[in-house]
């Protein structure tokens, strides 16, 4: 989002946005912005390999000026410059006016809520706040990022009313904790008004939550989840652990108990409720007993969706300043590996209790003979997708709904019929 809205400053400067797949010897832009993660080593390491394929791409000729911006240039403001050479500018997450000046581009406050979208034209995510006023012992975001701060309801309708008109109908809502909304600016928790005031806009038909934070997470966002049609019964919760020993060194501020409460919690407030979440496998104080506590609990509450991470020991934050990193890198992969067995057999028996069944699905994309489709049981990039041959699908069905029969599934993705 932050670089849909540089674009759009850029697009309305008359520059020509080039789509991210395109080659560089293709499409040899004036200038590469890279928006850039900082805040794991995996996201590290990915967005220095890009920096660098991006100078040798200058080097060549083919890019005239490189900007790098986001989390990673403002974790490492005084290192990167000094020990990347070649790169026209380092910005921070919150430095886009600056950027865009260093571009020759004036901004323009008039454009400030339009993006230039680089999702597909019928979904779009809406960042509804910045920053984190948690302290999780693992996490570097909140150095990064700084305090929460909440985007004004009244500012996140306006945006989602001109996607509306652009045709957007899914709106996927993230923030660093999704649930924190509203604590800063009115003194209490508005995810659960914020959600009714969306389901409002005519032309939004999906809203997704994701990043929702398990402590004290506000009720009425699940009974308006059960209520409200519009609402996807859909949940994005990184709960991270189930053992009480771990989620305190990792001060999480819930327990084991507690969460298998709040687990029970949503599903008995919302039935067919999906749940993604994501664990930490090798965090310091992870024993064998607190390992075996994490796969008896994704084996008894059969998560629909589980993602997990290795323990990466972030410098300065309360875990590498307090804590050994002392689980060896081999253990953690087979613990990872154990979960992921674990998990893809879940997945695997979710998927195909679904066959039959007939679900409304929003059509993403057409290709090679086959339509590419979700139902609001799927959510962007991170979920599997369901799977429709193309041939009695008309085009004009792109970026719409329509229902499909489940006709098979593995551990990802579903194969559907149009009916
Ligand atoms: S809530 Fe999320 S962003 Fe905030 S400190 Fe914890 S893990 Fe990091």
């Amino acid at each position: 989002m932050d670089s849909e809205r540089l674009l759009r400053q850029f697009e309305q400067a008359g520059f020509v946005i080039v789509p991210e797949e395109e080659p560089l010897d293709m499409a040899a832009p004036d200038i590469v912005a890279l928006n850039t993660c900082g805040f794991i080593q995996s996201a590290k390491t990915e967005s220095i390999e890009a920096i660098f394929t991006v100078l040798e791409a200058k080097k060549r000729g083919l890019v005239k000026k490189v900007f790098v911006f986001g989390c990673l240039s403002q974790r490492y403001r005084n290192e990167l410059p000094e020990e990347i050479e070649g790169v026209d500018g380092f910005f921070g997450a919150d430095d886009a006016e600056a950027m865009l000046a260093a571009a020759g581009v004036k901004y323009d406050p008039s454009i400030s809520l339009q993006r230039h979208l680089t999702t597909p034209p019928h979904y779009a995510f809406l960042k509804i706040s910045e920053g984190c006023d948690r302290s999780c012992a693992y996490c570097a975001i909140p150095s990064i990022r700084g305090r929460h701060v909440s985007v004004p309801m009244e500012k996140l309708v306006d945006e989602a009313q001109l996607l509306a008109d652009k045709g957007v109908k899914e709106l996927l809502l993230i923030a660093q904790d999704t649930t924190f909304y509203g604590l800063d600016l009115y003194r209490k928790r508005m995810l659960g008004p914020l959600l009714e005031r969306l389901a409002d806009i005519k032309g939004i038909e999906w809203l997704r939550i994701h990043y929702s934070y398990p402590s004290d997470f506000p009720q009425d966002v699940l009974e308006i989840m059960a209520g409200c049609d519009k609402v996807c019964k859909y949940l994005d919760i990184p709960l991270q652990h189930s053992s009480s020993k771990v989620l305190a060194m990792m001060h999480r501020g819930i327990d084991g108990d507690a969460t298998r409460a709040l687990v029970d919690k949503f599903r008995k407030a919302v039935p067919g409720i999906v749940l993604r979440t994501t664990m930490i496998v090798g965090h310091p104080g992870e024993g064998v007993r607190e390992f075996r506590d994490l796969l008896d609990f994704v084996r008894e509450y059969r998560f629909e969706r589980l993602g997990a991470f290795t323990y990466s020991e972030e410098e300065n934050t309360y875990g590498a300043l307090n804590y050994k990193d002392s689980i060896p890198k081999r253990v953690k992969q087979e613990r990872y590996d154990a979960l992921m067995e674990l998990q893809s057999g879940i997945s695997l028996e979710y998927n195909e209790s679904r066959v039959g069944t007939v679900e409304r699905v929003l059509v993403d994309s057409f290709s090679d003979g086959t339509v590419h489709a979700r139902s609001e049981k799927e959510s962007v990039d991170v979920d599997g997708e369901i799977l429709i041959p193309a041939a009695a699908v008309p085009a004009a069905m792109q970026g719409n709904f329509m229902n499909v029969k489940i006709t098979a599934a593995d551990e990802y993705d579903l194969t559907a019929q149009f009916i």
